[in-house]
């Protein structure tokens, strides 16, 4: 029930005063169905905006169910308004992108409804207005008369006692209008309605009382149809609607983004291209950082933190002082050192390993991301094992944590290298062997691997691999002999490097040597083209046994690793394995205490860090310039074609003010839209830039390589805090529209 007692409104402007109302006495009441009609200029709309708590009055009282309403706040009218008031308008005020069934079911949504019950209860108030077969259309699609229909099905979801309409009819054919009238009139049963018009004629089959306006006076206030008043409250006794600040704006941004989707593409678009300069900007500077932080001076290849290379200098003549096994002895007796390493070739030769036991299809080399290194065993200890156990001949190895396959996958080798060994034929690339000779080693056996957070990644040996690798590369003329005896003559064929590959087989006995089908021909082609007998194959003076083999590769020879000659090669460099880097700085100055020179590859690098600490300093201002000039840019170019999207919707958001959404929801809504569009984008490119690096595409993929997981981390919080200048930017921006210029009827 609603009633106003001498209420009165001015108009003050800066030179006149102009009369909105005076001294107004009426009283409304569930069932009534009123029309206020009134030439222009008589105050029509005034009243309206009066009794729906839409416009304030200077004199009189307005009782809400018999309460004065002098004392409401700005905030209780808008409670009023969002939870008793439903507004039809001559411009229906709809959400032209949403579905029928949309529209109606945002009255649900700010009501909480959940989706379920949202959607049966959307169907059925839809139903209520004859929309049924329209309900996935596309509200910008419907007839004017249908549009009304559709605000007034609204209007019922909003479930208010109380609907307010303004000309509801003035846009629509008489035909259509009448069966909105009709419609208003079914619902006024149980409601109070009260609509304005200036086509009374129309109206008066359907209305209960008629009230006539002239200069904001009322001049007739008649019944037209009897009906029975009820003295029901316009406020029900429901219960408050929790206001969940977030989730509500939520719902409609995503209804939002999905309605409208050439909009969405169109900002994603924009979105992405700013994205993408950021990635490219942060990968240029990654790049040069990288670049400029490479230290190349280090003389291994593997400059694993507890690695120190040990030499002696040159003497008097300039030559290279090699090592003695006196220096080994010394070296070994050193505080803090764990294990010397005489043969360090091994440490600074990548691995390839094929023909795995295919049971677990261990893709090592790929599981790596790049071929691993060996490491000395002294490094780990049985601590550090997932599973199985420490290596101790030359032909085991540990392998580390495999972080490209889950846990699971590890658990399940390290089981079953608790059981058994796994074995595998490895390939080692001597990179600094100008040839790119290839080396061999068949049978190698994995028999451990480590946990996860052990800090190398690659295989783990003992010494005496290193020293078999070593004696590999240093076997300067490996040769297999062939003698023979002709009719009591003996002769011999030489086969040597240039014509033969040469391996380690860990499996073969010592007096063994493995050849491939192709020799074997050649060896029989011997016996047969010079009817030789007693024929005997010497490696190295050696006599040997062979063993024959279908090898891939033909023109290779494996022998035990006790064939290959020993130590017989001066040895000029040896690595040092200390206990803990923090000691490295000790180790190394009593090493040069003692005419050593040590080099570690983890100090060395930290020098260059210092030396280079300047130049980057320098660099890395300029292009912190650089930087916010580009995030400026890239924010102004994002906000203003956002902005420009996004405005074209502005109507919709000032009609979910009229349905009840607070400002502050709806700055969250777009806020929400503009941040998953960046949160997209940034999606989008790390995917772009994740394919493109494993795609290995030259150049491109190496310069994204540059760029790390942590610098991603700071692309998203960057790309974050962007979306939020942009929606902070562009909520303001909305926000000035004021909910008067919408909801203020004929204002
Ligand atoms: P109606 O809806 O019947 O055409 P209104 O209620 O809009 O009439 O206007 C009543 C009177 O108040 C008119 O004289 C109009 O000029 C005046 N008026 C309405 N709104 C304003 C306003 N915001 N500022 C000044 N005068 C106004
Ligand atoms: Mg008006």
């Amino acid at each position: 029930m609603i009633k106003l007692v001498d209420v009165s409104k001015y108009y003050k402007t800066e030179s006149t005063v102009v009369m909105g109302l005076h001294k107004v006495n009426l009283e409304f009441n569930i069932g009534e169905f009123v029309a206020i009609t009134g030439e222009s200029g008589s105050g029509k709309s005034t009243l309206l905006n009066v009794i729906s708590g839409v416009d304030s009055y200077e004199d009189g009282e307005l009782y809400i169910d018999n309460e004065e309403t002098s004392y409401y706040s700005q905030a209780d009218f808008e409670k009023f308004r969002k939870e008793h008031v439903a507004f039809i308008f001559q411009s229906y005020n709809l959400i032209e992108n949403y579905s029928v069934l949309q529209n109606v079911e945002a009255a649900l949504i700010i009501k909480n409804v959940e989706k379920k019950e949202r959607i049966k209860r959307a169907k059925n108030i839809i139903d209520r207005v004859g929309l049924t077969s329209r309900i996935r259309a596309k509200t910008s699609k419907l007839s004017g008369g249908e549009k009304q229909r559709l605000a007034i099905a609204r209007a019922l979801a909003q479930n208010t006692k109380f609907i307010v309409a303004d000309e509801p009819t003035g846009n629509l054919d008489s035909k259509s209008g009448e069966a909105i009238l009709k419609l208003l009139h079914d619902l006024s049963k149980d409601k109070l309605i009260i609509i304005v018009t200036h086509n009374y004629e129309q109206v008066e089959p359907y209305i209960t009382r008629k009230i006539r306006l002239f200069d904001g006076e009322v001049v007739e206030d008649k019944i037209i149809k009897q009906i029975e008043v009820v003295e029901e409250n316009i406020i029900k006794n429901q219960n408050g609607v929790k206001n969940n600040i977030f989730k509500i704006p939520l719902k409609f941004a995503l209804m939002n983004l999905l309605s409208q989707p050439k909009k969405t593409i169109l900002i994603l678009l924009v979105t992405i291209m700013t994205t993408f300069f950021l990635f490219i900007f942060y990968g240029g500077y990654a790049t040069i950082k990288a670049v400029m932080t490479d230290f190349s001076s280090y003389p291994a290849y593997n400059g694993f933190d507890e690695r120190i290379i040990i030499t002696k200098g040159k003497d008097d003549q300039g030559n290279n002082i090699s090592l003695t096994e006196s220096d080994y002895d010394f070296l070994k007796s050193l505080k803090y050192v764990d294990d010397v390493i005489k043969y360090e070739e091994g440490l600074d030769t990548p691995l390839n390993f094929n023909n795995i036991d295919y049971e677990y299809d261990l893709k090592i080399t790929s599981l790596y991301n790049q071929e691993p290194y060996m490491y000395p065993v002294s490094l780990i200890s049985e601590t550090d094992l997932l599973g199985g156990r420490l290596p101790e001949n030359p032909n085991e190895i540990v392998i580390s944590y495999l972080e490209s396959y889950n846990k699971t996958k590890n658990n399940e080798i390290a089981e079953h290298l608790n059981a058994s060994s796994i074995k595998l034929d490895a390939n080692l690339k001597h990179i600094n062997n100008v040839s790119g000779e290839v080396f061999k080693i068949k049978n190698f056996e994995i028999v451990g691997i480590t946990k996860e957070n052990t800090e190398v990644f690659g295989v783990f040996v003992v010494d005496d691999t290193l020293k078999d690798i070593s004696n590999l590369y240093n076997v300067s003329e490996p040769k297999i002999v062939v003698k023979y005896n002709i009719e009591g003559e003996s002769g011999e064929v030489i086969l040597d490097r240039s014509y033969v590959g040469i391996g380690i087989d860990y499996s073969l006995k010592e007096n063994e040597l493995l050849i491939g089908t192709e020799m074997e021909d050649f060896i029989s082609n011997l016996e047969d083209e010079n009817n030789a007998q007693n024929i005997k194959l010497f490696y190295e003076d050696k006599e040997i046994q062979i063993v024959i083999e279908n090898l891939d590769d033909y023109y290779s020879f494996y022998v035990n690793s006790n064939l290959l000659i020993e130590d017989s090669f001066p040895i000029y460099q040896y690595s040092l394995i200390v206990k803990d880097t923090t000691k490295l700085k000790s180790v190394i100055n009593s090493l040069s205490n003692n005419q050593y020179e040590g080099l570690s590859y983890l100090l060395a690098s930290e020098n260059v860090d210092d030396n280079l600490s300047g130049d980057l300093l320098v660099i890395s201002i300029a292009f912190g310039f650089y930087a916010i000039f580009l995030i400026v840019i890239i924010y102004l170019f994002s906000y203003l074609s956002i902005r420009s999207v996004l405005l074209s919707s502005k109507k919709n958001y000032n009609i979910f003010r009229v349905l009840g959404i607070s400002p502050k929801q709806i700055q969250i809504m777009s806020g929400i839209e503009v941040i998953i569009s960046f949160l997209y984008a940034y999606l989008f490119n790390l995917v772009v830039f994740i394919l493109i690096k494993n795609l290995n595409i030259k150049y491109v993929s190496e310069y994204i390589s540059y760029i790390k997981f942590t610098d991603y981390l700071l692309l998203l919080i960057v790309n974050i805090g962007l979306s939020i200048l942009v929606a902070n930017r562009y909520s303001k921006l909305l926000s000035k529209r004021s909910l008067m210029a919408t909801v203020k009827v004929g204002g």
